[in-house]
């Protein structure tokens, strides 16, 4: 086959296969010609069988397309086989784990409680958990923490199993996904990772904004999420913002989040965190009264995880005690819980040490423009804000001269990092931790 006749082949193929399969797969296919057909070599086991079952029908089209008849097309693995876009590595496919055994057993989708904060998440999710070419795809799910994204998805990935125990399903959080990649990198294993990555039927990763800040794992991601989508393979992402909201987000993920179905779970209403209640005691075999329900609804509404915690406090108390469970029992349980959350720290009082510490004006912490000089302090004091008050995301960047949640989400990583790497940022928020504790 000569030069123009691969070109004429591998057009055919484009117009045939998505642009994303067409970028991964065929871009780099060779063809070697044999007695009455065409041999293609791929790089290992997994490409080859991934691509006679998805390339064959297109590949013998285009064929048609150049030279008239429909040939024999046969993939062949061949060891030294070097695509120009990947990096030379050992194929390394692990043998599958049992995908059930990353999952919480108390995270079904019949124990998820469904209300107004959280309707359209989860319709889309029970679309497609009942399997199928879903339209919602790739299905993101974002809301802050303790909102049920984890549980959501995961009851989406069981009930996926149920129906097809042999389905190839990966539940795994975004910073698993990330470390692999960080490991395949290190050992030469990009192959392996890929081939077990980009093989699967459906992908589920959770906190995918983890991925912020970290450009090669971004860059990985997007070619796994191209792979998988080219061939309607579903992909089910959760996050703590919007796309456009992750900080450094490459704009070509963005856009492919938003491409499916975009989904909030907000703050749950009075009726649902006394459901949540409700179940969440049943589960452990206790039956709580509709005032203590209430009650608990009333006084914890920002994050179900709390509310959790407020239900095996409670059960726990009355079962060492022998005491029944009633308004009084689960009011004295809770008073430490509620005053925790009532921090006796202010935003405006971490704005102030920080802003003294590093003698600098406090405006300096809630001006509109911000100098760059002064922005290490500002992003420490987040930073603090975060870690000390209950304030959310919002709420704080507010306080920082009305910056948005993404914002604070960035300073708060930064000051994560930079605590991790330098020795100067960690000494500088010991001190300032112990100033405000100081205070308090
Ligand atoms: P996220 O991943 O959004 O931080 P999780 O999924 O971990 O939140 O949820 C926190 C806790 O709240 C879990 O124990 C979960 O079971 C519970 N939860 C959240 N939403 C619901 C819901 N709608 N119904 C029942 N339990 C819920
Ligand atoms: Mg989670």
């Amino acid at each position: 086959m000569d030069v123009k006749q691969r070109e004429g082949v591998l057009s055919a193929l484009r117009d045939a296969v998505k642009p994303e399969v067409y970028d991964v797969w065929c871009k780099s296919l060779t063809f070697e010609e044999t007695d009455g057909g065409w041999t293609v070599p791929t790089a290992n086991l997994f490409h080859r069988e991934l691509m006679d079952r998805e390339l064959r029908a297109p590949l013998e089209e285009a064929f048609k397309r150049v030279y008239g008849v429909v040939p024999r097309v046969v993939f062949v693995v061949r060891e030294d086989f070097r695509p120009p876009a990947e990096t030379p590595a050992a194929p390394r496919v692990e043998a599958p784990v049992n995908p059930r055994l990353r999952l919480n057993e108390t995270y079904t989708l019949d124990k998820f409680v469904v209300g107004p904060s959280n309707r359209m998440a989860h319709a889309a999710a029970l679309s497609v958990a009942e399997g199928g070419r879903s339209i919602y795809n790739p299905l993101f799910i974002h809301g802050s923490v303790g909102l049920g994204k984890t549980h959501l998805l995961q009851g989406v990935c069981r009930r996926l199993l149920d129906r097809n125990p042999h389905l190839k399903i990966v539940f795994a959080s975004c910073e698993a996904f990330v470390n692999d990649y960080i490991t395949a990198v290190r050992k030469n294993g990009l192959d392996g990772f890929r081939a077990r990555v980009r093989d699967l039927d459906v992908l589920i990763l959770d906190d995918i904004h983890f991925l912020a800040g970290k450009e090669g794992s971004q860059e990985e991601f997007f070619h796994t999420y191209n792979a998988l989508h080219g061939f309607g393979k579903q992909v089910i992402l959760s996050s703590d913002a919007r796309p456009e909201d992750i900080p450094t987000l490459q704009k070509q993920l963005v856009s492919r989040f938003k491409s499916g179905l975009v989904a909030m779970i907000d703050t749950p209403t009075f009726e649902m965190r006394a459901a949540i209640l409700s179940m969440k005691a049943k589960d452990r075999g206790w039956d709580l009264p509709d005032d203590v329900l209430h009650y608990l609804a009333g006084a914890i509404q920002s994050n179900i995880r709390e509310l959790e915690g407020a239900v095996t406090k409670v059960i726990g108390y009355a079962s060492v005690t022998g005491r029944a469970i009633d308004l009084e029992l689960a009011r004295e349980v809770t008073r430490d819980l509620l005053e925790i959350r009532v921090s006796p720290i202010s935003v405006t009082d971490i704005q102030k040490r920080v802003a003294q510490y590093f003698k600098i004006d406090v405006a300096e912490m809630r001006a509109r423009r911000w100098k760059k000089s002064t922005s290490l302090p500002r992003q420490l004091a987040m930073y603090l804000a975060r870690a000390h008050t209950g304030h959310s995301l919002k709420e704080i960047g507010g306080l920082f001269g009305g910056k948005d949640h993404a914002t604070v989400v960035y300073a708060v990583q930064r000051v994560e990092r930079l605590r991790d790497k330098h020795g100067e940022v960690r000494a500088h928020l010991d001190a300032l931790t112990r100033l405000l504790n100081r205070q308090c």
